[in-house]
């Protein structure tokens, strides 16, 4: 930039002409360009007059801009002028302004004694057309990533604040495509609350981003809270998307391994069965802000508007990046396709433009586009190479309809084991996902509206019957589909012949990105690396199939398994990685006295626990303290959110996502729960914002960690924990029990009656047990390193 300003000005362009709002950037940058010149002066014109340019200092007496020059002008002869003429548009409408300001720029041009510059710094790039031909126009290019990582690490300076350094990188990406004086307002809001910068607060990068995006016609920032595991079936595509985020969250090392970055995907198909669906989702498992194009209001009137907004929003949209850029209906843009099959101009040059700047780009923005008719596209619209891959997504199979008819369901707190699933999907042979939910939706409102307390197989089955399919009330239109879409051969969005993963492939383990944060159980920031967590508290079902018996005191096999030790938990995690050939985390050396534990690492190395690097194990286990609260809290969906600091898990209000006691406690009677002090099937409360049931309320979970006097994790506080055979107690999270005492008429006596305290339910409430006991209140939940 500095250079390009230099090189005007050697070149002695008479006008130069910026595109910015960042004032403070022009000014440092003409400081800078001209500080070999000597005998300078530098002046300073905006709306409201003339102003001192070191100073700012408004003058009194030079209002108008023809005046300023008019006194000024001489001054060219003596000195080197430049003249800074920042927002002054009305001025530089004036036909005597321009007249002035071209006789100067003549001059210049003609006597090489005459050295007066013009800078105009304006938020148009309209050069007006008296002064084109004297007139260059200076890119003002956004900071690169190294650029910007040592700016961080000067405002840390300036500022006495700590920079995360592993963060900066991360840091330094998410803040690509603002100016100078947008990520000065970022770090000053992010150092606002707390003395350092890092990483975890995402979000107010993401927020300062969307103040472009507001400021574009024709994108859109998506509010969304759709998650992977919201799509039933599709899951070639879930799959394919899933590695693909995964590329992109590491992408600095996925480019020195030699892996491209992933440009985007097209989804055709039927109407209603899960596009729009995916593209949401796809910004959560990306982690990236989600803009939509809109493609109506992209197609101008004019000549050359079309291509002018398409050009415009590709760039606000590398301006966002990392994001994804959802391209809804891009048929739209074909329609004007000619009889011949031919595309106009328009078309042509417009996804001409497009489909190079997809192919070539290097950035961040994912695409995600998706169509119904693809019968105008041209040919090479569809070749391979412009977008990584193209999913075509079908009507639903029997298997997927399953799946869309649970979370339909579950979305809306019935437990899909009160259903008989199998018959439902029959039934809809032809049913897209939208008419799935449909029938959810209309056979519950029905149901309340008689005042029915709830609905079963019958109810749902009426409602199948009330509602068409799709693919009858479109059936013409859907066969003309159906053809286009056989002429070229697209891959299935769904996985032939299985639809879904079943239990023991684990399609209840939900991804969770890793972050930073400071738990409620520490001062400081602590960091969790990647996971897959189990959306559900262990159910019996899950203990039965693993462990062949069921300890639980109340029986169902969507009940939580309860009744088990810290050691039975780590048995069961130990046996489940066995069964699906993943090498086991714990290797528990029975002795006479107390079992001796040391933990599999993949390097092959077996270590005792002080020595454990959680990430390097491969099976399934209890997670620590800090991963426990942070999944529990949302992770980094809820900071985005900013739900992080929930008083619950997914909520302030407890009876929307928790199952809690009645207590009788010896000097009063306290709560009234919702639980009547039993267990319930899990998920059947709303989930947190990471698709997680039960983290609040239901059995109380066990961690893995033990805790020093102080009351902080050994292991989340990452000191060495010392082997210490005497210390046996083990953390629980997510509503800890407490001992309930039944009021017996002569005085209080100490009952088994189970609850889970409302107090307790409470996200950041810990509580300890000994490991090898057991209670009817305490369960768990799995994890996985990823
Ligand atoms: P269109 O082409 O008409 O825009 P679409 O394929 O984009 O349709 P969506 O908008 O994603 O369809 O689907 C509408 C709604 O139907 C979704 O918000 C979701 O609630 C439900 N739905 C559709 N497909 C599925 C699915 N596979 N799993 C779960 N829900 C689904």
């Amino acid at each position: 930039m500095k250079i390009n300003l230099q090189k005007y000005l050697r070149a002695r362009r008479p006008i130069i002409w910026c595109n910015t709002s960042d004032y403070k950037e022009i000014d440092d940058l003409l400081k800078i360009s001209t500080e070999e010149i000597n005998d300078k002066v530098i002046y300073e014109f905006r709306a409201l007059g003339a102003v001192d340019f070191e100073t700012k200092e408004i003058s009194e007496e030079v209002k108008s801009l023809y005046n300023f020059l008019d006194i000024i002008y001489s001054e060219g002869y003596e000195n080197n002028i430049f003249l800074l003429v920042k927002n002054a548009k009305d001025e530089m409408e004036k036909s005597e302004v321009l007249a002035y300001l071209k006789k100067i720029a003549e001059l210049r041009y003609s006597n090489p004694n005459y050295n007066f510059t013009v800078l105009v710094v304006s938020d148009s790039n309209s050069v007006p057309k008296e002064l084109e031909k004297f007139t260059s126009i200076l890119e003002i290019e956004n900071m690169s990533q190294e650029e910007i990582e040592s700016y961080i690490l000067n405002f840390g300076k300036i500022h006495g604040v700590k920079i995360d350094t592993e963060d900066i990188g991360e840091i330094a990406i998410s803040l690509k495509g603002l100016s100078k004086l947008e990520i000065d307002h970022v770090l000053n809001m992010m150092i606002e609350s707390k003395k350092n910068i890092s990483i975890s607060d995402r979000n107010i990068i993401i927020r300062e981003k969307g103040q472009i995006i507001k400021k574009s016609a024709v994108l859109e920032l998506i509010d969304f809270k759709e998650k992977i595991t919201d799509i039933g079936g599709l899951e070639g595509l879930k799959e394919w998307l899933e590695e693909s985020a995964k590329v992109f969250r590491k992408l600095d090392e996925a480019k020195s391994y030699g892996v491209d970055t992933p440009k985007g995907v097209l989804l055709v198909g039927m109407p209603g069965c899960g596009k729009s669906l995916a593209a949401k989702a796809s910004a959560r498992l990306f982690n990236a802000p989600l803009l939509r194009l809109d493609i109506g209001r992209l197609l101008g009137k004019y000549v050359g508007e079309s291509e002018h907004n398409m050009r415009v929003a590709l760039k606000t949209a590398e301006s966002i990046s990392p994001c994804i850029l959802w391209i809804d209906e891009i048929e739209k843009a074909f329609s004007g396709i000619d009889q011949s099959g031919g595309a106009s101009d328009i078309t042509k040059r417009l996804f001409g433009h497009f489909l190079t700047w997809l192919q070539e780009k290097e950035n961040t923005v994912f695409v995600v586009a998706t169509a119904n008719d693809i019968s105008t596209f041209p040919p090479e619209f569809l070749r391979k190479g412009r977008f990584d891959e193209i999913f075509f997504v079908d009507f639903p199979t029997e298997e997927e309809r399953e799946r869309i008819f649970e979370i339909h369901l579950e979305r809306r707190h019935k437990n899909r084991n009160d259903f008989d699933i199998s018959k439902l999907a029959k039934a809809t042979d032809g049913y897209c996902g939208a008419d799935i939910e449909e029938v959810v939706k209309l056979t519950l409102k029905k149901a309340f509206v008689n005042d029915k307390e709830q609905i079963d197989t019958e109810n749902l089955l009426d409602g199948i019957k009330e509602i068409d399919s799709l693919s009858t009330i479109l059936s013409d239109k859907i066969e003309t589909l159906k053809k286009g879409f056989k002429k070229f051969k697209i891959k299935s969005a769904s996985k032939n012949g299985k639809g879904q993963k079943n239990l023991s492939e684990n399609k209840d383990m939900i991804f969770v990105q890793g972050g930073k944060y400071i738990p409620s159980f520490f001062e400081e920031e602590r960091e969790v690396g990647n996971l897959e967590v189990c959306k559900y508290q262990t159910t019996q079902d899950m203990w039965m199939e693993v462990m062949e018996n069921n300890p639980s005191n109340w029986k169902g096999g969507r009940l939580p398994v309860e009744n088990v030790s810290w050691w039975d938990a780590l048995e069961f995690c130990n046996k489940l990685s066995e069964k699906h050939g993943l090498q086991p985390v714990y290797v528990i050396e029975e002795n006479e006295e107390r079992n001796i534990l040391k933990i599999n690492q993949k390097n092959g190395e077996t270590v005792y626990p002080n020595l454990v690097d959680f990430k390097k194990t491969e099976g399934y286990r209890l997670p620590t303290e800090l991963e426990w609260e942070w999944f529990a809290r949302g992770g980094e969906v809820a900071i985005q959110d900013r739900t992080f600091n929930s008083k619950y898990s997914g909520s302030d209000n407890i009876d929307e996502v928790s199952w809690y006691g009645d207590c009788l406690e010896i000097d009063s009677i306290l709560e009234r729960g919702n639980s009547k002090n039993m267990t319930h099937s899990v998920g059947l409360k709303k989930a947190n914002e990471l698709g997680l049931y039960d983290c609040s309320g239901n059995v109380q979970e066990w961690c893995y960690d033990t805790y020093d006097s102080n009351g902080v994790s050994y292991l989340s506080n990452k000191t060495a924990y010392i082997y210490d055979e005497n210390n046996e107690e083990r953390i629980v999270r997510g509503g800890c029990a407490k001992e309930v005492r039944k009021k017996l008429r002569f005085g209080f006596l100490r009952g088994d009656t189970f609850y889970t305290s409302k107090e307790l339910c409470e996200v950041s409430k810990r509580e300890m047990k000994n490991e090898s006991s057991i209670s009817r209140s305490a369960g768990f939940r799995i994890v996985k390193s990823v």
